[in-house]
């Protein structure tokens, strides 16, 4: 898999560390328990997003554009990722943020990813719940051309072929470290969203031959939608690497019981994830993804999923910034 073929710039402290969670392993009982830690990507906060938009930058600045634009719900992280790439190389950033959720919660609607999208410099739109936000994407990008601007269009999560690039090499990034660790990886669990992430990591460890299974957690869709949109991209991000013979579709698993009410919406396992992370190893998961994804991971323990002995990476892509858009659900938890 020949990265270098492809534009890029240079956002991400890499590798992230790649760490045991002994407390936490201990407490559950189960398997043993590894991080990666995409978290400390070092952008702004970091997060997961911040692989994708290395290869989407770098997109963008090989055609010349001027101007990122993009969207997401309200407490994108993606959105707060993007300003700052878009303020690292001096591009102007326009995002679309969805309501969603409907609440009007000052924390919400204000405080997190939002606080910091406006200290990045970028300029948000705000959108109804429900708006078909890739169509008012292309709006957008028409709007602002109207007037003279080379807007390069990133969509929902940076997931497209090229964005999925970026954890094409991390799933690399992976194997190279558990190789020089001497450590056998049974199985990787995410949380998974708008699809990149797993499918830049199932293109990379199945084109790689490593074995390693990927275990998304839904955030949103059911498992047949998800599953589908992950198979999609995954097959375009291989098509994109030359991976012979592309990518099996037994290869993709998702799992969607850990999702509750829906996308964003607080459960008692995320609430429990969360506090279990921070009090066992001073690690800051976050409401919307690793929450869940994490409470996904507590409960296939529990459900014995995995033996005594195997090894569990759990990747952390990120998010902690959307805590202070939750406060409230976490004071006295
Ligand atoms: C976007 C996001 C995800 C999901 O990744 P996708 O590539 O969109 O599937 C997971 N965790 C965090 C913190 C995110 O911001």
């Amino acid at each position: 898999m020949h990265l270098a073929r492809f534009p890029r710039v240079h956002l991400v402290q890499a590798p992230t560390p790649l760490e045991p969670l002994p407390r936490l392993s201990a407490h559950l009982g189960g398997p043993t328990l590894w991080i990666k830690r995409d978290d400390c990507t070092g952008l702004a906060t970091g997060g997961n997003k911040t692989r994708k938009l290395e290869f989407l930058v770098g997109e963008a600045l090989a055609e010349g554009a001027d101007t990122l634009i993009t969207q997401g719900a309200t407490q994108s992280n993606h959105v707060r990722q993007t300003a700052a790439a878009a303020a690292r190389f001096g591009l102007r950033c326009e995002a679309l943020l969805e309501r969603r959720i409907d609440t009007d919660d000052r924390d919400y609607r204000l405080g997190g990813n939002v606080f910091l999208d406006g200290l990045l410099g970028a300029v948000l739109h705000d959108r109804p719940g429900g708006t078909d936000m890739a169509a008012a994407l292309e709006d957008l990008a028409a709007a602002l051309r109207a007037r003279g601007a080379r807007p390069y269009v990133i969509p929902g999560g940076g997931s497209n072929p090229t964005g999925a690039l970026g954890y094409v090499a991390a799933g690399l990034e992976l194997l190279h470290q558990a190789n020089e660790q001497r450590l056998r990886v049974d199985t990787v669990v995410t949380a998974t969203g708008s699809t990149g992430t797993q499918s830049g990591l199932v293109a990379s460890l199945t084109g790689a031959n490593s074995g390693i299974p990927v275990l998304g957690i839904s955030v949103r869709a059911p498992r047949p939608k998800q599953e589908d949109a992950v198979y999609t991209l995954s097959q375009a991000t291989a098509g994109r690497l030359g991976i012979r013979g592309g990518i099996p579709r037994s290869a993709i698993v998702v799992d969607d019981r850990f999702v509750g009410p829906g996308y964003g919406l607080p459960t008692p396992g995320m609430i429990e994830a969360v506090t279990l992370f921070a009090r066992l190893e001073g690690i800051l998961l976050d409401p919307v993804y690793t929450g869940k994804g994490a409470a996904g991971l507590i409960g296939l323990i529990r459900e014995g999923r995995f033996a005594k002995g195997e090894n569990v990476v759990f990747l952390h892509t990120g998010g902690s910034a959307g805590l202070f858009a939750y406060q409230e659900i976490f004071r006295g938890a």
